[in-house]
């Protein structure tokens, strides 16, 4: 069915209340848009376990630094819109800037310890602006359930500890990262490779399955297994390693050993296109 597109948040506010006055549980996907399989699987499964879904399509500028790709990120709201109908999808929200941060607003969110390493490091302001606009959605869209991909794994833990330290209304479902046949995750960001770097670009996943591999067969030492993951990122020719990490899942702490609460975690760019990827130990 083909959902209806609304940009004004009384209407969107109005017809979450009504769903809730109703009784039935309201799930919502916040997206960037360009949508791909990893978007169509969290919309799917919310449509699986709610009554009525929501799809957010807002790129939100707060959360790209100076130099980003905010102003190439790919947008197509009517391709979008017809990748979606083919689910159950009730109501897709997708605001102007002006909506969702008005002239004068300057109100955020500083967010929690595990903001700080990795992509914060590196993205300095990033987490403060995805928790500030996935707060705003909240508030527009007050939803029982909101759903994420893993795919953004230090993103979960964000807004997992924002649920937490604010005592917010709503459950939150993480989704499984959906990658291609060669391993290489789905992320609109994609689209910028050439077809020489989209076969580099496998290298970043294949690191880090080796690393759980190696895992598995009982080699526990975090800086042996970083230097096997490195092997590969060189086989496949990415220089560019903005970091690889064994770290603790819940704080994002390095660890020395690894075990089943570890999770494998990197970002690298290839040429001027940035990829992040990561891959649970205990799976
Ligand atoms: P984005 O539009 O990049 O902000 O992504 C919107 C949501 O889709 C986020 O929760 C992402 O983690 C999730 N997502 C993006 N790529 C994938 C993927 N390959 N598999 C599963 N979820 C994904």
């Amino acid at each position: 069915m083909r959902p209806a597109i609304l940009s004004d948040p009384e209407q969107m506010l109005a017809l979450v209340e009504k769903q809730k006055r109703e009784g039935k549980r309201v799930g919502l996907v916040p997206t960037m848009g360009a949508l791909h399989d990893g978007h169509l699987s969290l919309v799917h499964r919310c449509t699986e376990e709610t009554d009525f879904t929501i799809v957010t399509i807002f790129v939100n500028p707060t959360q790209f630094g100076p130099g980003e790709d905010l102003d190439k990120y790919p947008r197509d709201l009517q391709q979008d819109t017809d990748l979606l109908s083919q689910f159950d999808v009730h109501a897709v929200f997708a605001p102007d800037v002006d909506t969702m941060y008005p002239p004068g607003a300057s109100t955020s969110v500083m967010p929690a310890d595990v903001a700080k390493p990795l992509e914060g490091a590196l993205r300095p302001g990033h987490f403060e602006g995805v928790a500030t606009i996935v707060l705003k959605l909240f508030q527009l869209i007050p939803a029982d359930v909101a759903y994420f991909g893993q795919k953004d794994y230090q993103q979960t833990r964000v807004i997992q500890q924002m649920i937490e330290d604010f005592h917010l209304p709503i459950d939150m479902v993480v989704c499984p990262i959906v990658r291609d046949e060669d391993g290489l995750a789905l992320s609109s960001r994609n689209s910028y490779l050439s077809t020489v770097q989209r076969q580099q670009a496998a290298g970043l996943s294949r690191a880090l399955f080796h690393i759980r591999d190696l895992a598995g067969s009982g080699n526990l030492e975090a800086a042996s297994l970083l230097k096997a993951a490195s092997q590969i990122l060189a086989d496949a020719s990415i220089d560019q390693i903005d970091y690889v990490a064994l770290v603790d899942k819940r704080s994002l702490e390095p660890v020395q050993r690894v075990d089943e609460n570890t999770i494998a975690i990197g970002a690298v760019r290839i040429g001027a296109t940035r990829l992040i990827d990561n891959v649970l130990l205990a799976q």
